[in-house]
């Protein structure tokens, strides 16, 4: 077969299989987008653990009318600028995929209000299909509406596991978001029920509160604060005390600049931390939260940015 540049539709679809792999990746890209435009509560609602619909509503900034019909493009972003931005990224997104992503593999409905507009607009998105810009009612924020995830991918679709597990995997990602902005208030509600309500905390105690209230209140009264910075890299949060541990590794919880991350290096360093308290089958809990000069960490090495990539990982680790 002869060499052909691929068409946009499906360079978008081959970009969902690496972003949006279950319905809680699709959670995690609107949350993100919902935290970048500075919103204050965020409510999510599944359907049939997020198979059937996902809707993310925020009061955060939302988008004006000409950027509405770019939103949805792929590698169209407002938040880099030139490729100086990439190395200095201040938002949890970039890559302006996601949207794009989304709308390849579901029906994408975007609805959205800026301050001081005179009424919402909203767009849709179906098959990679984008329709045209259309009056909408809602209050300043945007609310996106992901219906019949992978209808479009009848293959990925069929990796998806039950309703319960996929709901509980998106109750997971909403967990480790809100543990990161503890002054954002979450809700998750799913076939009409409330499953997680979190207020949003501020003040002193705000992240042990969320902490306590996210996972679980034996934890009040054992944890304690940390806080300690060194060339260039600020390291703050709640450990628990050797004396409280728990079977799993779970409840490890790491946020680099904000974004919260799966890192080898980051969990290799916490567990070695309490190698002479804690036996090896036991696991401390911790929320920990690392920041530093955006250019001393790469966050663009995973389509998911569930990485990053310390420039001094033996620094980061002592
Ligand atoms: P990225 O987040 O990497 O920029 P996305 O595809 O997730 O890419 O979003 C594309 C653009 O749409 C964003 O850059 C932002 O300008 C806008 N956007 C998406 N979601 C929201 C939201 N909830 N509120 C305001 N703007 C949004
Ligand atoms: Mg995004």
């Amino acid at each position: 077969m002869a060499i052909r540049a691929l068409p946009d539709h499906i360079i978008s679809r081959i970009a969902a299989g690496e972003v949006i792999e279950r319905p809680a990746s699709a959670v995690k890209e609107l949350v993100e987008n919902a935290l970048d435009a500075g919103a204050r509560r965020i409510a999510i609602s599944l359907s049939s653990g997020g198979k059937a619909l996902i809707r993310v509503a925020d009061d955060g900034a939302g988008i004006a009318a000409d950027d509405l019909p770019l939103a949805v493009q792929r590698h169209a972003t407002s938040k880099l600028d030139d490729e100086d931005d990439l190395v200095s990224i201040g938002t949890l997104g970039f890559r302006g995929e996601a949207l794009a992503s989304i709308g390849s593999v579901a029906r994408l409905r975007i609805a959205t209000r800026t301050p001081g507009a005179a009424h919402a607009l909203a767009i849709g998105v179906s098959g990679g299909a984008v329709g045209a810009v259309e009056p909408a009612a809602r209050d300043t924020g945007t609310t996106v509406e992901v219906r019949d995830l992978f209808h479009a991918v009848p293959a990925r679709l069929k990796f998806l596991r039950s309703d319960r597990a996929e709901t509980s995997a998106v109750a997971d990602q909403i967990r480790r978001l809100a543990l990161a902005a503890p002054g954002v208030h979450f809700h998750l509600e799913s076939e009409g029920r409330t499953l997680i309500d979190l207020p949003a905390e501020t003040g002193a105690n705000g992240l042990s509160r969320r902490i306590v209230a996210v996972l679980g209140s034996d934890l009040d009264g054992n944890m304690v604060p940390v806080e300690r910075a060194r060339e260039g890299f600020a390291l703050s949060g709640h450990v628990s005390l050797p004396t409280h541990h728990r079977a799993t590794g779970r409840d490890l919880y790491l946020v680099v600049n904000g974004r919260p991350v799966r890192d080898k290096l980051l969990l290799g360093a916490l567990r070695a931390a309490y190698q002479d308290v804690l036996t090896r089958e036991r696991f401390p809990v911790a929320v920990l939260f690392i920041d530093c000069e955006p250019g001393l960490v790469d966050v663009n090495v995973h389509p998911a940015k569930a990485e990053v990539r310390f420039q001094n990982p033996g620094l980061v680790r002592a």
